[in-house]
């Protein structure tokens, strides 16, 4: 009998194979870096989210041996029973400190902090207004919370005042992210953050990309729009530019006792080992003192944003780390990822539901960790793929 259970999982499977749509693991046999080991293969790669090159600095790893032996490895209980160890509490004065809220609270993962305090805030009759390319923690946060899910196109503003002026809810909440993570574009939050006080909405932006990069000595999408309202949900994760784990939320004093009272994927759940934070209290003295790498990252974006020059695809209006060049069919986004590959580049071709439906692209993540002549390296082998692939 389990055997029928089974055959119709193939069944799905071989569609999404025919559908180019199957996705496959990597064995990585190093550290995250511009240089990789995948797959038994060393490659030049434009895969992670480590935009600082943080993930395997020596002064990070330093401090989470010395984390763990001050505080072992396992934090063996949740938060509120007995896992509450010094360094989350000490990093999480550090990191409202950093962004300048007065309270943050750590959670385990930007996909568990998403899914708590929408869950925490809104309920059954409540709406939620979210940019149709928001990451998928927010939608699954949203189908969780049981409040009505009002999705308007990318960043159209007035589409979205519509829909708020429209909605007789009793608790409203906007959520975007602050740099959308396939496009590497900013969400407009000057003009998201006026309506939300037209409406008395929350405002939930989701900083994963623009924390430890953008704004004032990294201090995230805040500091570079200058905004700042006691409506404003602030959420960033810990395992992208900071380099190694875990996520916050941070914003008024109440909202963050609130949210440690009843968001469940705080409560019900071990918290992270103290290690990691104690690594996550290094990083964030380097994202504070080091903008050279900041000012790196920025010199590299535009080096490939000026010298790529193709006829067939074209990277997208972002002006961040995250370069998608656009390709559209599934199968093209894939030939191109792997011809890169037999020249030695790793870049990984992102599709639908990932991305809609005909923008199938090649997802460019830069990193301070990248010198100038890696990144002349990638241009010139997608100048060369066009070449081949189009003609
Ligand atoms: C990566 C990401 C998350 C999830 O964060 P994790 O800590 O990896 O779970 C949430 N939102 C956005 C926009 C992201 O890019």
């Amino acid at each position: 009998m389990a055997d029928s259970l089974l055959a119709k999982l193939q069944v799905e499977l071989d569609q999404r194979a025919a559908d180019g749509l199957l996705r496959r693991r990597r064995l990585l046999d190093s550290p995250q870096a511009a240089h990789i080991e995948a797959d038994g293969k060393s490659v030049l790669s434009f895969c992670s989210n480590d935009y600082l090159g943080l993930a395997n600095h020596p002064k990070l790893i330093a401090a989470m041996q010395q984390g763990a032996a001050k505080a072992g490895v396992g934090s063996g209980a949740s938060h509120l029973i007995a896992g509450h160890h010094c360094y989350h509490h000490e990093l999480e004065q550090a990191l409202a400190a950093f962004v300048r809220l007065p309270a943050a609270l750590l959670f385990s993962t930007g996909y568990m902090a998403n899914l708590g305090v929408i869950s925490a805030l809104l309920g059954r009759g409540d709406a939620i207004f979210a940019d149709k390319l928001n990451h998928a923690s927010l939608n699954d946060a949203a189908v969780l919370s049981r409040a009505d899910l009002h999705r308007y196109p990318h960043n159209d503003v007035l589409a979205l005042e519509k829909m708020l002026k429209a909605s007789r809810a009793p608790g409203k909440l906007v959520v975007a992210d602050a740099v959308f993570s396939m496009d590497g574009d900013l969400a407009p939050v000057p003009e998201l953050l006026a309506l939300c006080e037209q409406h008395d909405a929350w405002l939930l932006l989701d900083d994963a990309h623009g924390f430890g990069v953008l704004g004032e000595n990294g201090r995230g999408i805040l500091s570079h729009f200058k905004a700042a309202s006691k409506r404003i949900i602030y959420m960033a994760t810990l395992g992208k530019a900071a380099g190694v784990f875990g996520a916050f939320i941070a914003g008024e004093p109440v909202l963050i006792e609130y949210l440690l009272q009843q968001a469940r994927t705080y409560i019900y759940t071990t918290a992270t080992p103290p290690a990691l934070s104690a690594a996550v209290l290094q990083a964030l003295k380097i994202i504070a003192q080091q903008d050279h790498r900041r000012q790196h990252l920025q010199l590299l974006i535009k080096t490939l944003k000026n010298d790529l020059h193709l006829q067939h695809w074209q990277l997208g209006v972002s002006g961040t780390a995250i370069q998608p060049l656009l390709v559209g069919s599934n199968q093209a986004a894939l030939s191109l990822s792997e011809y890169l590959l037999t020249q030695g580049i790793l870049v990984p071709a992102i599709r639908p539901p990932t991305v809609p439906k005909g923008s199938s692209r090649l997802r460019i993540s830069l990193s301070a960790a990248h010198s100038i002549e890696d990144i002349q390296r990638l241009i010139a082998v997608l100048h060369e793929a066009e070449k081949r692939i189009v003609a």
